[in-house]
């Protein structure tokens, strides 16, 4: 699952970065309230850490704008004490959840893997579209009988595509979401993953398959007959 964190205090970044690798977050990390809104409109991410007071941006104002321009990603928000109304503020402007530091790194887990959930579309922790389900526990790809182990950018790619199913999604939204903020991935690295992919779909017999859509990006269809 990948994670944002938008804070700017650096010890408390540095150790919660820590903390969240080790529970198996794929976490980058923003110190700055615009590069933190930019990075969320990317819509890279499946769930965003947000402290309050930053330089150039609030986290209020972040969440607001986010929200305006269609970001749906569960946001919790971090108040500092004595920031009474921020907990009626953050929520106002479209967070999904709260906490007040100090807190208790645990008190931080639970919360984050309650958001988290919301993000995953079934009960079971299965991804599904037309025929194709993901299995996220052994990262498999499955349909009807079939099954076939996918590599992590593989599942990523089509857990991202099925999580956003009914959308184009393109290119540099795709490479943004598997290489990450910061990586030079170059645009074929997405063609060449897409090649992966679909010999992956066509393996396990799938009638679902990722179009291209011309100059645009791509989507999973499924025509059935
Ligand atoms: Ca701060």
């Amino acid at each position: 699952m990948r994670l944002l964190l938008v804070e700017d205090e650096r010890r408390m970044a540095q150790a919660l970065c820590e903390i969240l690798r080790l529970e198996k977050y794929d976490v980058d990390h923003c110190a700055d309230g615009l590069e933190g809104l930019y990075a969320i409109e990317t819509g890279a991410y499946d769930l965003i850490i947000l402290d309050v007071m930053l330089p150039h941006k609030n986290g209020f104002e972040i969440v607001k704008e986010a929200r305006k321009k269609g970001i749906k990603t569960p946001i919790l928000m971090l108040t500092a004490k004595g920031e009474l109304d921020g907990k009626v503020t953050g929520l106002d402007c479209g967070a999904d959840d709260y906490l007040t530091k100090p807190f208790m790194t645990k008190e931080l887990l639970a919360r984050l893997r309650a958001l988290g959930r919301r993000t995953i579309n079934t009960a079971d922790g299965a991804l599904t579209f037309g025929d194709i389900a993901l299995n996220t526990d052994a990262s498999t790809l499955v349909c009807g009988e079939n099954s076939v182990r996918l590599s992590e950018k593989e599942f990523r790619i089509l857990e991202y595509l099925i999580a956003n199913q009914g959308q184009i999604l393109t290119r540099e939204q795709l490479a943004v979401k598997i290489w990450g903020y910061e990586s030079d991935a170059e645009y074929n690295n997405v063609e060449v993953y897409m090649s992966f992919a679909r010999k992956k779909l066509n393996f396990v017999k799938a009638k679902t398959e990722i179009k291209a859509v011309r100059g645009i990006g791509y989507e999973l269809r499924y025509d059935h007959v």
